[in-house]
Formats: structure tokens, C-alpha cells, sequence
């Protein structure tokens, strides 16, 4: 049978690295298979297209989007989906607005049909943003687990946080019933379930190690928060070590260590004041770590005014880490928010190499790597899912739209986005997975 394909054009920005990004100004996303299943059969330039493709090439199957630019769909590698309604609450603290806004808002995902309901909503404003992976933690229920393992479109892990202590009365389980849903959740979901403590301070140790288990028989994913702020850290060391068996120890990450948590399938979200013995054991268990830098930004940013996360370091140590926007930590749910957040804290912070092109890799190839989903999806390449966003161009007053390299073009997509952060997440004209096209055109 013949191949029908599909030709898109426009710029093509595809993400490599840190250091790496793909930059044409003119080219083609050459799409193949039907929509939901669609994979890119070639990425290249409009005039290598015209020769190569010069007998398929028609009106009918080419779409015309010069003056718009091709990423990839983002992977956002920690949120939390039941908080979409407290991204705007006031944040003073932390402990304080988990407990004025967060839990009274989760508790709410216990009735069955409000959480059907903003299911449907959160996930389709998910994919309007241009999300498609990722990992994600929902309330304690499990059919608010159940309406997101529905509704979601693209390559995630989904977890309900189990809370056994330290949680108010309608958020708290006891500890058979908080691993007896985790094992039901694992059996029905599979891969797609991740294992979410939602932190130490919240979840007994018991839970955690019986957990652990099981979640690496079932090579599922575990996650939860590491080190956040330094009155949660100061809160978990000194709850801790009034623990049979936790009485020495020296760190946060100790904790996780010591339950079986940390390994390859560990996402821990934020990580900002780990001393150089706790990166030393996320590198060698693989443990990834999670930066979301709207959610730790200044409080006068929208942040809960955690800490500048320290990339370099964290680098340095070899600990692998992607970019999440923590909602309703974070603000916007965009991950354009994310990325013009990271590098302008840095900027300003005068820390070099927080590039646009390192932002981009960190939002979409490095979260699929984490995932294990990396040779199917993350970038654009042969073989790999049709899966994108299509951005339009900025021009600057006075240029003549013409870009020079991909660092140049980012950086103003994100300055666009910096100014009106609230407006970001309609930056994108479409979104498409794996060849269907999940939004069109805003009007
Ligand atoms: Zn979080």
C-alpha cells in the first residue's frame, strides 16, 4: 500500500541537548499513518523536500506555516493536576498554603463526578498548551486517579499521593488502605502508575518501603517531593528522627534511601538545597530530579519563594534532571512560562548557561529520556511520533523577521511569553499528537 503523507511546513526548531538544537528556517515535517498514530517519516528543508518528495508534494496534503515555528510537544515531569484551581492563591509559605488551599481543594476530588468533570477540562487545556508527557500526581482518591488516566493524551505516569500522617482528617488514610490502593492501581494501570509518597513528612516510612517494593517489581515509576524549602527540610529531619531505625541520620535524601526509594525510575521534584553527599546518592542510584523554577521563583513572581535550583551542580554531580511546572505550585501551565522562568532567575542571578536551547531540551528530550520513552518520542526524527506544536514567529519593531540561529528565535518567543505570563497559554496556534490535531487556531 502506498504511504499518504502530509508536509508541514514552516521553522523547524528540534531540540539535541544542552548545547544542540536543530535550526531550519525553511523546512518540512514530513508526517505519515493515520491521526493518533502518525510518525514522522522526514525532517528536513523545504528545497531538499521539493526534490525529494517532488512527485507527492501537493496543495491538497502540504500545510503552509511560514511565519510559524515546529517544537516538539513538551514533557512537564511534575505536576499536580488536581491543583489547577490554586495556581493564583496567595503563597506565603509553604506548609501554610498546602494546608489554607491545597487540601481543601484535593478533598474535593473524592466525589466521582466533579473529578470526571475537571479531568475532562484540565487535560484538554493540557494538550491546548502543548503538553504530551510527563509525570503527574493526583489526590489521594482513586477516581479522581481513574478520570486522568482517561483523560490524558500522551506519554505520562500517574500517581494518587498516599498520605498517612502529618495530613487533616479528610486526607488522611490509614496505612493498609494507602498500600492496598497503590498495589489495586498497580495491577490496573501498569506502567502508566507511578508510586507517590506524597512526601516524607506526609507518608510513614512503612508505606514507603512496602511501596518501594512492589513499584520495582512492576517497574513502575516512584515519585514525590525532596527538599523544597528550608522549613520542610528542618520539619522531615527532626519527624524522622524520632523514627525506630531513622535516629542518625544526616539528610532529607537519606529518608528515601533508606525506605528503597531512589533508582532510575525516581523522579524527585525540586531537590534546591541538597548538600554535595545527597547528589552524590541521587547520581549513583540514577534518581532524577525534577526543577520547577515558577513554583520556587520569588513570591513577588507568583513562586512560593523556594530557591534558585542549582543546575550547574546538579550537573556536575551527574544527577539527570528535566523541567516541570509543579501546578499549583507554579502559576502557569505552560511550559513556555517554565522555560523563559529558568533562564531569566538564572540571568538575573548572573549564572551563565541557562540558555533558551538548554530550557527546550529540559522541557521536552530530557523529560523523555527520564521516561524511557526517548527513541519513541521527545525530538523530531525519523520514525518518531508526529508529535508538535506550531508557534507563531515574534518580530521585533524594525527587523525584518529573518532569525539567525535557534537561540535568537527562543528568546524572543520567551520574551514574548515574560510579558504577559497569564497570556502564554494561548501562544500556541496548534498543537498536534502523533498526527491529530488536538487544538486549531485560536480566534
Ligand atoms: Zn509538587
Amino acid at each position: 500500500m502506498k504511504k499518504s503523507l502530509k508536509f508541514y511546513r514552516g521553522t523547524i526548531l528540534n531540540p539535541k541537548s544542552d548545547t544542540r538544537c536543530d535550526f531550519i528556517a525553511d523546512g518540512v515535517l514530513v508526517v505519515s499513518g493515520a491521526p493518533g498514530r502518525a510518525i514522522l517519516e522526514d525532517v528536513l528543508a523545504w528545497d531538499a523536500a521539493q526534490k525529494k518528495y517532488a512527485k507527492k508534494i501537493r496543495a491538497a496534503n502540504t500545510f503552509d506555516h511560514r511565519g510559524s515555528v515546529f517544537l516538539p510537544g513538551f514533557f512537564d515531569m511534575h505536576f499536580h493536576w488536581v491543583q489547577d484551581e490554586v495556581r493564583t492563591m496567595p503563597k506565603d509559605s509553604l506548609l501554610e498554603w498546602l494546608e489554607r488551599y491545597t487540601f481543601p481543594t484535593e478533598a474535593r476530588f473524592s466525589d466521582p463526578v466533579y473529578s470526571k468533570t475537571r479531568a475532562h477540562e484540565f487535560f484538554k487545556h493540557l494538550s491546548r498548551v502543548g503538553t504530551f508527557g510527563g509525570a503527574v500526581f493526583s489526590s489521594i482518591h482513586e477516581c479522581a486517579l481513574s478520570a486522568a488516566m482517561k483523560e490524558a493524551k500522551g506519554d505520562f505516569v500517574i500517581g494518587n499521593v498516599l498520605m498517612t500522617m502529618n495530613s487533616p482528617k479528610d486526607l488522611t488514610q490509614t496505612e493498609d488502605q494507602a498500600i492496598g490502593l497503590a498495589e489495586k492501581m498497580t495491577r490496573r494501570f501498569g506502567k502508566r502508575y507511578a508510586f507517590t509518597p506524597r512526601f516524607a513528612i506526609s507518608t510513614s516510612p512503612r508505606v514507603m518501603k512496602k511501596g518501594a517494593v512492589f513499584a520495582n517489581r512492576a517497574r513502575c515509576f516512584q515519585q514525590t517531593h525532596l527538599s523544597e524549602n528550608h522549613e520542610e527540610i528542618a520539619f522531615t529531619l527532626k519527624l524522622y528522627r524520632g523514627f525506630p531505625g531513622f535516629e542518625k541520620i544526616k539528610s532529607y535524601t537519606e529518608i528515601y534511601q533508606k525506605v528503597g526509594m531512589l533508582g532510575a525510575r525516581t523522579l524527585m521534584a525540586h531537590g534546591i538545597h541538597l548538600s554535595d553527599a545527597e547528589l552524590k546518592m541521587l547520581a549513583k542510584t540514577r534518581t532524577a530530579i525534577v526543577h520547577c523554577p515558577t513554583s520556587n521563583a520569588p513570591i513577588a513572581e507568583r513562586g512560593l519563594g523556594s530557591g534558585l535550583f542549582d543546575f550547574k551542580k546538579t550537573e556536575r554531580a551527574g544527577v539527570r534532571w528535566a523541567l516541570g511546572s509543579d501546578i499549583g505550585g507554579g502559576p502557569v501551565l505552560s511550559m513556555f512560562d517554565v522555560m523563559q522562568s529558568f533562564v531569566k532567575q538564572n540571568q538575573r542571578a548572573g549564572k551563565t548557561g541557562a540558555s533558551c536551547i538548554k530550557a527546550l531540551y529540559r522541557a521536552t528530550l530530557a523529560g523523555a529520556e527520564i521516561l524511557g520513552v526517548s527513541k519513541r518520542t521527545g525530538n523530531f526524527k525519523q520514525g518518531k511520533d508526529a508529535t508538535f506544536v506550531v508557534v507563531p514567529v515574534p518580530h521585533r519593531a524594525g527587523s525584518k523577521g529573518t532569525h539567525q540561529s535557534a537561540e535568537a528565535l527562543l528568546s524572543m518567543i520567551f520574551e514574548v511569553g515574560a510579558k504577559n505570563r497569564d497570556a502564554q497559554d494561548d501562544l500556541i496556534q496548534r498543537s498536534v499528537f502523533r498526527g491529530r490535531v488536538m487544538v486549531e487556531e485560536h480566534s
